[in-house]
């Protein structure tokens, strides 16, 4: 490669490029403002901005949806888009015209395939698609072709380019991460040429490193947007189509995570081929006047979510799927209004998470398991609200000892959360608020994989995440917590357990994150090179010194010093009616009520209501898409349920709030 730096400037840049705006992240936690941000249409464009800004000496960052909570697209310089970069686009490519396609390929936009056999004697599908397309068109390609994807993320709506370069995962105990069903990739260098890296077959210039094809692919594929801007990913998947048979429990937690029975999770886990654990924190509770109070987490409930290899036919019909790919359900639509009202009231976490357990629609339409193709299995997550937080963990795990690990993890955070609640002095009970998830694959070689293990390891990997809303303060609440549960009079936190955080989330929340990447980054192996020496080798290679890909924030890794890091920005927070000493109460017959549990809703003019009389709480889904908790009185002698507002919402009162509640029961008693 050649250093053509030249006076040009970002003034010549193409038709992709336009002056300073202010970018986000998918979960608009993020902003910053690049000197030029573009959005090329094609490999042409793409080269053109890459050229043009290293010319000026500009650094670049790569992004895709942005679906990331840490500042890794952030620069002040050339922001590169690359989610135009899809099959859709190809009228757009204007890379036959100028001759920039790469030999034989017209259309740098188009889809690719063909049929190979491995070194295994399988035979897969080579599938070379553009970076920016999403991952669910791409499951859905993948399974036309008859090769579904074997693992996958449940976001339809995130990019490849950047779901690779993260290293990011699904689940599947046998399964690897998503970056190692690339064969090859396309990357635009600094000087825009196109370097192309296969298992089978390196560009020029990387031959003194000592490192065959499939080793230099190891070290390029997890890239975080340092190697280059990626512009084609080619996979490899195997030509055996399957089903899966999907099915779900709400369990005891003590059901799965045992501090006495870590044989409970091992027997769970290696019974499936895919697991997920959801625990929604403090989700058995019973309402003491206004206010939920937990019954302690080991009284709550699990969601285990579990698929199955068959080769049985389809049984779900269209209307499940379309509830499925939405599993979250009322949480997906509300969860931007119920993170305002955590923030103002965090008491009521413990009843919004018994909600979110309960009002999954699919779960009305399910009973026993249904078989569904893998990319409608998969994506499970179509919708999601924007507003919260997450950072994520691996585990490595090694036999039964690897079991007791996850266990002790879970209990690790339960008992930290569990001691942050009695000294909180009830300001904020719930620093984690959303959900905690678990889930399990193999291992990946990739050099900076966070589920990293050398070749031929039985190093199985969890990934155990928490989230929260980002609302108003609750984003100060979980850095605060993280401070605390990452302390070393606490335990270190998940940092105990030694493996790296999952790129893509929040990990600039837990402190001393640089020093931390950095030590199990350059921990020796044998005699060779560490990896991040071997992933330097190749960036300098590429990108000498990082001069054009490499960011403060990724320079914290790559050096161990810590950088100044902006906090996120969390969502807004919204303005509530004062709870009065008194808050309004009414009445009406119980006999109006349809259901007494709350999976099933009344529903009146567009709005919904729940009634848990088990818990005696209320919940009312108002026309605003906010959620309203009541509580719950029932009076036996009268037969009259009596409702008192414990939650108002930013649209809606207390008296609004019981006249919404008063139209259910009068469309019940005129129907
Ligand atoms: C709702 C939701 C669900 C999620 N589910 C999962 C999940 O199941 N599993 C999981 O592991 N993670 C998950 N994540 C995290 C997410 O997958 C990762 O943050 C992922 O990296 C985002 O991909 P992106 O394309 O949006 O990349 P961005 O966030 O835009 O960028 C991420 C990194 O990739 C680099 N990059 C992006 N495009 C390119 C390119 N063309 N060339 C070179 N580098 C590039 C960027 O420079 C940056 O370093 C989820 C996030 C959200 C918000």
């Amino acid at each position: 490669m050649t250093d053509d730096r030249t006076a040009d400037t970002l003034d010549a840049a193409p038709e992709a490029a336009s002056s300073p705006s202010t970018q986000t992240n998918w979960s608009e936690t993020l902003t910053f403002t690049p000197a030029t941000a573009a959005s090329p249409r094609c490999l042409a464009e793409l080269r053109e901005v890459v050229r043009l800004a290293h010319a000026a000496r500009k650094q670049v960052r790569a992004r895709g949806s942005g679906h990331s909570w840490n500042p890794a697209i952030a620069t002040a310089d050339c922001s590169v888009n690359t989610s135009r970069l899809t099959p859709e686009g190809k009228h757009a490519c204007v890379c036959d015209v100028i001759g920039a396609a790469p030999a034989g390929q017209g259309n740098c936009m188009e889809v690719t395939h063909a049929t190979v056999t491995g070194a295994d004697g399988r035979t897969y599908r080579r599938i070379s698609v553009p970076a920016g397309m999403c991952q669910g068109d791409f499951a859905r390609l993948a399974q036309q072709l008859g090769a579904p994807l074997p693992t996958q993320g449940p976001a339809p709506d995130i990019t490849l380019s950047g779901f690779v370069a993260n290293g990011c995962h699904g689940t599947g105990w046998s399964e690897p991460t998503v970056a190692e069903l690339v064969y090859g990739l396309e990357l635009v260098a600094p000087d825009g040429s196109v370097l192309t890296f296969t298992a089978d077959a390196s560009p020029p210039g990387f031959e003194d490193l000592g490192l065959s094809p499939a080793e230099l692919m190891n070290v390029v594929r997890v890239n975080q947007g340092a190697l280059g801007v990626l512009a084609r990913i080619v996979f490899q998947l195997p030509a055996e189509p399957f089903n899966l048979r999907v099915s779900n429990a709400f369990v005891p937690v003590t059901d799965v995570f045992d501090r006495a029975d870590p044989g409970k999770l091992q027997r769970l886990i290696e019974g499936h081929d895919y697991v997920e654990i959801f625990w929604f924190p403090y989700n058995a509770y019973k309402m003491k006047g206004l206010v939920p109070v937990p019954e302690g987490p080991e009284h709550d409930t699990l969601w285990v979510m579990m698929f199955d290899r068959t080769s049985d036919p389809v049984s779900g019909d269209a209307t499940f799927v379309e509830l499925w790919n939405d599993a979250f359900g009322v949480l997906a639509l509300a969860g931007g209004a119920i993170g305002p009202l955590v923030d103002r009231l965090p008491r009521v976490v413990p009843a919004m998470s018994n909600f979110a357990l309960h009002t999954m629609k699919w779960k009305n339409h399910f009973s026993d398991p249904v078989v569904l193709t893998p990319p409608d299995a998969f994506l499970y997550q179509k919708h999601y609200f924007r507003g919260f937080l997450d950072l994520e963990f691996t585990m490595p795990m090694d036999g039964a000892q690897g079991f007791a690990d996850v266990v002790a993890a879970f209990y690790q955070l339960v008992d930290r959360m569990e001691a942050w609640r009695s000294g909180s002095e009830g300001d904020t009970p719930y620093p984690v608020n959303l959900n905690a998830h678990a889930r399990f694959v193999r291992n990946s070689q990739a050099t900076l994989s966070p589920a990293y293990a050398p070749a031929g390891s039985s190093q199985h990997t969890c990934y155990f995440e928490y989230l929260s809303y980002s609302h108003g303060e609750l984003t100060d609440t979980y850095l605060a917590f993280n401070r605390e549960f990452y302390a070393p009079e606490h335990g270190l936190g998940w940092k105990k357990w030694g493996g790296l955080p999952n790129w893509g989330k929040y990990l600039d929340s837990v402190p001393g994150i640089d020093e931390y990447v950095h030590s199990l980054l350059t921990a020796k192996r044998g005699a060779g090179a560490n990896r991040l020496e071997q992933f330097l080798a190749v960036r300098d290679r590429i990108d000498p010194d990082g001069a054009t890909f490499t960011n403060e924030y990724l320079r914290g890794f790559f050096t161990g010093h810590q950088v100044a890091r902006q906090p996120l920005r969390g969502a807004p927070g919204a303005s509530y009616p004062e709870m009065p000493a008194e808050p309004p109460r009414r009445a009406f017959p119980l006999a109006n009520v349809e259901h007494a549990a709350p999976t099933r809703p009344m529903r009146a003019e567009g709005m919904e209501l729940y009634h848990d009389l088990a818990a005696g709480a209320a919940f009312l889904l108002n026309e605003h898409g906010e959620v309203n908790l009541l509580a719950l009185e029932h009076d036996p002698t009268t037969g009259m349920l009596h409702y008192v507002p414990a939650a108002p919402s930013q649209h809606l009162g207390f008296e609004a709030i019981l006249e919404r509640v008063a139209r259910f029961h009068q469309h019940r008693q005129a129907g």
